[in-house]
């Protein structure tokens, strides 16, 4: 069954704007019948590490808010054999460029995306044996400056230069780009929705697909959440998360409200279901600019009274 899924990293817990996301990659995938996975993407296990029991609560929230899914929850760390895999297959290069080196050397950020110049491409063995003893190696893999377009449905057709980027970092955690691609090909996502920031990752992952031989899923990048300031919605912007909002007697009824009024799905204050919502989700419809979030917690209190919970 062709699936479109949600993929948390638990590093820290999902912002309205990550909720959003989630809503509409849930509508997204049951409004064209496909299943609806979850993966959790903790292979950063220090960040992870750092942030106990996020995994738990990211899933409680997609609960909360009405949105199931299919299937067991896939873990990525559970999968390192399958990325290993994946690398055999790949024409791959040991690369001992720090980060200082690589930012001295790189060429200006190509759409946002810094672009590898290539310095460990051509060592003969006997460099790379040498390396090898002061500094355990990156891999990358070598994509000869391919360019790649990929079709998002809201931000059209998407053009990137792929270097060489990193399929496995030099402390030995697959890199986020291999996993993807590995994942959603092994699962049979063939829809993939997650925040715009992830756009300039697409032509990568594109690149690599074809590579592993998966289909080449479509993509719709949800445009980020941001602060008054203007800036990514972030914890300092005050009651952000679920489990914040609820505190301050916004229930998840009233959450699911803002959330399906952002996407113009929803009046102002109109209580709904997610069921309600998969009835009028219309993907040509949706906002293309990113979603100014007003302080719910801060609303009258005559609109919370309309809280459905
Ligand atoms: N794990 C990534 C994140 O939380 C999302 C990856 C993806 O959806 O491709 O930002």
């Amino acid at each position: 069954m062709p699936a479109g899924r949600f993929a948390p990293s638990p590093t820290s817990d999902l912002h309205l704007g990550n909720l959003r996301t989630a809503l509409v990659a849930w509508l997204a995938a049951r409004s064209t019948g496909r299943d609806f996975l979850v993966r959790i993407e903790d292979l950063d296990q220090q960040r992870v590490a750092a942030a106990r029991g996020v995994a738990e609560r990211q899933l409680a929230d997609l609960a909360a808010l009405g949105l199931d899914h299919d299937g067991p929850v896939v873990v990525q760390s559970e999968r390192t054999a399958l990325y290993e895999e994946a690398l055999a297959q790949l024409d791959t290069y040991e690369c001992f460029c720090s980060r200082k080196e690589i930012a001295e050397a790189a060429q200006a950020p190509h759409d946002g995306v810094r672009v590898y110049p290539g310095t460990c491409r051509d060592l003969s063995e006997a460099e790379r044996s040498a390396r090898r003893r002061d500094r355990s190696p990156a891999l990358r893999v070598r994509a000869n400056a391919a360019t790649v377009t990929v079709n998002d449905v809201l931000h059209g057709e998407v053009t990137g230069l792929v270097d060489d980027f990193v399929v496995r970092r030099n402390d030995g955690v697959h890199a986020y780009n291999l996993a993807v691609v590995v994942d959603d090909g092994r699962q049979r996502v063939d829809q993939v929705v997650r925040g715009d920031d992830l756009l300039g990752s697409s032509p990568r992952q594109a690149w690599l697909a074809n590579q592993l031989e998966y289909d080449v899923p479509t993509y719709l990048h949800v445009p980020l959440a941001v602060s008054e300031s203007g800036a990514r919605l972030a914890k300092r912007d005050g009651a952000v998360t679920l489990a914040e909002l609820v505190d301050q007697g916004v229930g998840p009824g009233r959450v699911l409200g803002t959330l399906a009024e952002s996407l113009g799905l929803a009046q102002p204050g109109e209580p709904v279901t997610v069921n309600d919502l998969l009835a009028r989700f219309n993907v040509e419809a949706l906002p293309r600019g990113p979603w100014l979030v007003a302080s719910l917690a801060q609303a009258p209190a005559c609109e919370n009274k309309m809280s459905m919970t």
